[in-house]
């Protein structure tokens, strides 16, 4: 999972300043890395690194990155593409220049790397199927291209643009939102055909001129006073001159909508409003549907508080205790200045992290019986550790609720998760991991549930994978889920690639 935001702004403006406070309303959706690429005058300015947006752009850095377009990235680790050169955007010099940002994961990336290096003899850098998209497009647009007399003038009209968008479609599979700066033309911004990440666009009149907005959630376009126009469709391609004049195409053959439902789980801000579904309104209906579930099954049920775990426990939470008229509370207090664990990954350090992230409040536990609630359980650590933290404190019982089914299999379209062997629900029942994380009761939302309740504007398909195994996508082998799983493993994150020494566009240090 990333962000990414792209930005047309009026002439002789400069957007650094906008895309830098986009990139971190954003910063749930990625903290490992961020980017941001302008251009002005021809010329393209980059900075991109590991670490946070406010880490990551200093002032001198900002005051390179000139000019009223460009695009930026926030990027969640994944294996093997940790490094500083794998920050994005990505850039290739031919034909005009062309950079990327890519949120999502291609599902025959192998595939395409082939292609384009034995084939077209591309050279690809690094790991990330973020860098192969961003090949396979320029070769795309070069070769509709070629013949053209570039002078400066526009001589590459939409059409083709579009054109190299639906080739790409045809070519690749998985799930991708991506914005691209074409160097003299514009912003180019497409979306799958399933449409599996979240890709919307606005725009705002200043003195008579539109500015434009592309970002992967709307909380970004209000938050940096745009108006939202309308999502990007599933397949369609959106493409922003860099003097503001709009062009939007279907690209794609067949679309088939089927969204990650995790965005609306875990994974976007609650006041973000996606495919024209609230995320908060999403989340209290889980809460809603689950408190409605408990009392069907523990209809005498003797809890005494309804207890989020901070903070994204708390929309379904709030719901939960109003529907089962219980006491809603705050027991755990999340400190928000924790420093970065600087070893990643590993069973330790996350057992450790969590201890250090959350502090139990005593009073709210002290002879009660508590209904501890999260968003999901993904390895379990937090949970274990919140019911170990809530009986220390003098909880009488523990009960554990799952706003979300439980997580049994990878998800292929960009969330980073662990191997299916680290999930908690991998071989075990619904009881068997209420023991396993230490709970006198657990109650997990069904995934019947949590796509009705979900699904506010009537029926439709979802992307569920994660939990029920199936990949919209129809092309997800075991072959390539037993790649990922070797990938994706505690001891393989450990050894993942260090890179700093790789050669990438000069960055505007
Ligand atoms: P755990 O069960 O210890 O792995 O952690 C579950 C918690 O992590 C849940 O409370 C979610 O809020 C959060 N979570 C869910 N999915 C992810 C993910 N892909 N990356 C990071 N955190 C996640």
């Amino acid at each position: 999972m990333c962000g990414i935001i792209g930005l047309v702004g009026r002439r002789g403006y400069h957007i650094n300043q906008l895309l830098y406070d986009g990139l971190t309303v954003l910063q749930h959706r990625g903290q490992d890395a961020a980017g941001i690429m302008t251009e002005y005058e021809g010329k393209y300015h980059l900075r991109k690194s590991n670490g946070l947006v406010k880490d990551v752009f200093y002032k001198r850095h900002m005051q390179n990155l000139v000019g009223s377009i460009g695009i930026g990235h926030v990027r969640y680790p994944t294996a093997g593409s940790s490094s500083a050169a794998e920050a994005q955007p990505f850039y290739v010099n031919y034909p005009f220049g062309i950079s990327l940002a890519h949120n999502g994961n291609l599902t025959n990336a192998d595939e395409i790397k082939l292609l384009l290096t034995s084939e077209h003899r591309r050279h690809v850098n690094t790991t990330s199927d973020s860098e192969l998209l961003l090949n396979l497009l320029a070769m795309e647009l070069h070769t509709r291209t070629h013949n053209l007399n570039i002078d400066g003038e526009l001589h590459v009209d939409v059409n083709t643009i579009f054109s190299a968008v639906s080739a790409l479609h045809k070519q690749i599979t998985g799930g991708y939102a991506c914005v691209s700066l074409i160097s003299g033309y514009g912003i180019l911004a497409f979306r799958d055909p399933n449409g599996i990440r979240p890709l919307i666009y606005g725009s705002r009149e200043i003195e008579g001129e539109t500015e434009w907005i592309i970002a992967s959630e709307s909380v970004a376009i209000h938050a940096l006073g745009f108006e939202v126009v309308r999502d990007v469709e599933p397949g369609e391609a959106i493409f922003i001159t860099s003097s503001g004049q709009i062009f939007s195409q279907q690209c794609a053959e067949e679309i088939n909508h089927s969204p990650c439902i995790f965005e609306h789980v875990y994974l976007s801000r609650p006041d973000s409003i996606i495919d024209g579904i609230s995320v908060y309104q999403a989340r209290l209906n889980q809460g809603q549907r689950l408190a409605e579930r408990i009392r069907e099954e523990f209809p005498e049920h003797d809890i005494d508080a309804v207890i989020p775990v901070p903070d994204s426990g708390r929309y379904a939470a709030l719901q939960m205790a109003n529907a089962l008229n219980v006491e809603y509370r705050e027991g755990f207090v999340k400190n928000r200045y924790i420093g970065r664990t600087f070893i990643m990954g590993g069973q330790a350090i996350r057992k450790k992290s969590v201890r250090r992230k959350l502090n139990a409040i005593p009073h709210e536990f002290a002879g009660k019986n508590v209904l501890l609630v999260d968003d999901s359980i993904v390895r379990g650590n937090t949970s274990a550790q919140i019911v170990e933290m809530a009986r220390e404190v003098g909880a009488k019982k523990v009960y554990f609720a799952s706003a979300a089914p439980p997580v049994r299999y990878p998800n292929v379209y960009g969330i980073d998760m662990p191997a299916v062997s680290e999930f908690i629900a991998n071989g075990r029942t619904i009881k068997e991991i209420g023991k396993e994380i230490g709970a006198d009761k657990i109650f997990y939302q069904t995934l019947e549930d949590l796509v009705e309740v979900t699904s506010i504007n009537g029926e439709q398909s979802w992307d569920t994978s994660c939990f029920s195994g199936e990949y919209v996508t129809g092309d997800v082998t075991s072959e390539y889920l037993e790649k990922l799983e070797l990938a994706r493993n505690d001891s393989a994150k450990s050894n993942g690639s260090v890179n700093e020494g790789m050669i990438g566009l000069h960055n505007d240090e």
